[in-house]
Parts: C-alpha cells; structure tokens; sequence
C-alpha cells in the first residue's frame, strides 16, 4: 500500500531474535541482557502477522536480528513465509558463521537471497571488529552458497575500516559473482559512539580508482546506488543514508523481536503487535486488528529520519533488537 506521502510500502524487515554469536563494537560491543523466549514472537505468529501484511502489500521479506541463523528452526521460517499468498520473496541477512551449515536448509526452505556482513577481509581488522576469529569460515559459506547459485551480496559498513579493506572487498567481487556494497553507519545504540568512512570521500576515491565504472539500475529491495566495472563479475553499491539520503524514495517497515512495528530507524513510534496477535480475540477480529495497526504505522511514516541532528533521534533500542 501507499503511505501519506505516496511511497509504495511492499517490503518488512522482520527481527528473529536479540541474540548474536559475534560482538560488532558498533552494534553489539558487549554482552546484553536478552529477551525470554516467551516475550518474542513465536514463528507462529510472525506467519500470521506477515499474512496479513501480504494483505496489504507487503510482498518481500528480510530476515534479520541479531543473528538470525543462531534462532532454532529459522530456516523452517522461510518454507512458512514463502508460502504465504502474496510473499514474492524472501531473503536473510546473516553475519555468515553459521550459514554453511544451514545453507542447504535454507535452499531447500526457498530462500531467494542473502546478504552476508563483512566489514573487512582482513582477519586482523575483521577480528578487531567483530571479535572473532573465522572469517575464512563465512567467505567459504559465501563461496559455498555462491556455488549453489543463491544470489549472495556482502554488506559492510564503513565504520573503523580503511580504503584498503574497501578495495580488498571490491577485489573480492571481481573473480566471485557477488556484489559488495558499502554501507554508512548510522547513529544508532552503540553506533553513536563511531564514526562512518565518508561515503562523499569513499565515492571520490572510488571514482578515480575505477574510472570505467558505470552506473548501473538499482536492483533488489534497497537503496544502494550500484557501479558495474568492466572485468568484475560482481556489482559495488554504496548505501549512504546519512550524506545521500535516500527517505523519499524508502520502501520498508520494520517488525522488532518483541512484535514492535516500526517505520523509521530513527524515530521509536510505531504500533506493538505483540498485545494484539496474542488477544483472545475471534480470528476475524484479531486479522482486523492488526490490518488496522499496521496501516496506521504505514500511513503515520514520517518523511524522513533526521540522523543529522543526533537529540532528534528517539529511537533507543541497539540495532540487534530493531533488527538492522
Ligand atoms: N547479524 C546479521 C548481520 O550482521 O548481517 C543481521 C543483523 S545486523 C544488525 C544487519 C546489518 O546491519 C549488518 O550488515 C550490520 O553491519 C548492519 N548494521 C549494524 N549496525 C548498523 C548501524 N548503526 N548503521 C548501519 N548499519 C548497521
Ligand atoms: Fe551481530 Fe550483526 Fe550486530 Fe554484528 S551487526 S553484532 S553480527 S547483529
């Protein structure tokens, strides 16, 4: 459906869990308190609440967190997603440690995408960044699941690395049919304390780095802008929400852990679902219900977040609750 200011609203963000097996320090540096079991929505109802979102429009889902392959059975959520009427996709963002071992669940299940996060090819920085040791073991789930012929993109951000790991990962793209795209952070949770690489300058450097490289249409749900260089197999996108701000043309909702709908990053409004999809209501009632919330959250998204101007952010939830 449309929102107010005549955007097309036709994709979720849905969190799965809080938990995570890695500890980004701009994400989640140390150990936190997660949420009991019982106060995240089960399978069971995210089904039935992106059934109803389906109804309205919604017509691809991401899967996320935290880490959304250390949640149980996650690849059972993908068979019950995909089969919902109305769901033409449905795709996982992943950290990659666990993603070897549950890529032939998640083919089998019909994920259509996944995008994997690594900020640097460095084990030195990647260790620095994330706190672990096996990078090897998610670029081989990413060669792995390339082989498959599942479409892999990796995503970094651009917060304590360098121009050197940009190009390593850009390298990466040109033998591997990936694409690579770079994104800026924005200040969310712990991300406030970091700073992001330009993206003004990284696109500077990109530029006369790779002179040949030409623009190419977006593809895919998101707001990269894409580059194709002439011999690389791959595409380099860069996302750059803060100095090419991209509001005007966004597409998403977001489904917290707790059942929490949200339409901006940046702000904390939105409708808890949770309440309503537990009711004791009649099953006509309880489907009208969320339809109602969730339009209201769709029609009430604001313009635009203000990342700019840090005191106008309300959102207080780290980025592994809201599920990035
Ligand atoms: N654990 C999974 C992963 O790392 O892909 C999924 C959740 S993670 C929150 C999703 C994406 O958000 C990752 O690519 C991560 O690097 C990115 N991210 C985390 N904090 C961010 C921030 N403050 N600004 C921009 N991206 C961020
Ligand atoms: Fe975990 Fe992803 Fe956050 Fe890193 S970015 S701590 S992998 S949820």
């Amino acid at each position: 459906m449309n929102d107010s200011f005549g955007r097309i609203i036709d994709y979720v963000r849905i969190s799965v869990t809080d938990k995570c097996n890695l500890r980004c320090k701009y994400c989640m540096p140390v150990e936190v308190d997660h949420y009991e079991m019982k106060d995240i929505l089960t399978f069971e109802e995210i089904e039935y609440i992106t059934s109803c979102m389906a109804g309205l429009g919604i017509s691809r889902v991401k899967l996320t967190g935290g880490e959304p392959l250390v949640r149980r059975g996650v690849c059972d959520l993908v068979g019950m997603l995909k089969r919902i009427e109305g769901i033409r996709q449905v795709t996982l963002t992943t950290n990659g440690i666990l993603l070897k071992e549950n890529l032939h669940r998640l083919i089998e299940a019909g994920i259509d995408a996944i995008n994997v996060s690594i900020d640097s090819l460095d084990h030195d920085k990647y260790f620095s960044i994330t706190g672990s040791k096996d990078l090897d073991t998610v670029t081989d789930a990413v060669v792995a699941a390339v082989e498959k012929g599942v479409k892999v993109k990796i995503n970094a951000v651009t917060a304590g690395i360098s121009l050197t790991d940009v190009s390593d990962l850009i390298e990466f793209s040109r033998s591997n049919k990936i694409d690579v795209r770079f994104i800026e952070l924005m200040p969310i949770g712990y991300a406030k304390c970091f700073d992001s690489l330009a993206h003004d300058r990284l696109m500077d450097w990109f530029c006369q780095n790779h002179p040949d490289a030409v623009h190419v249409s977006a593809d895919g749900n998101g707001p990269a802008k894409y580059y194709r260089i002439p011999g690389y197999d791959g595409k380099v996108g860069f996302i750059s929400p803060l100095s090419d701000k991209f509001c005007n043309s966004c597409n998403r909702i977001r489904l917290t852990t707790r059942g929490y709908l949200k339409s901006c990053l940046c702000y904390d409004t939105g409708v808890d679902l949770m309440p309503l999809v537990r009711s004791d209501s009649s099953k006509e009632e309880k489907h009208e219900m969320l339809c109602t919330a969730i339009r209201k959250v769709i029609m009430e998204k604001p313009s635009g977040h203000d990342f700019a101007h840090t005191q106008n952010i309300t959102e207080k939830l780290p980025m592994s609750a809201i599920g990035g």
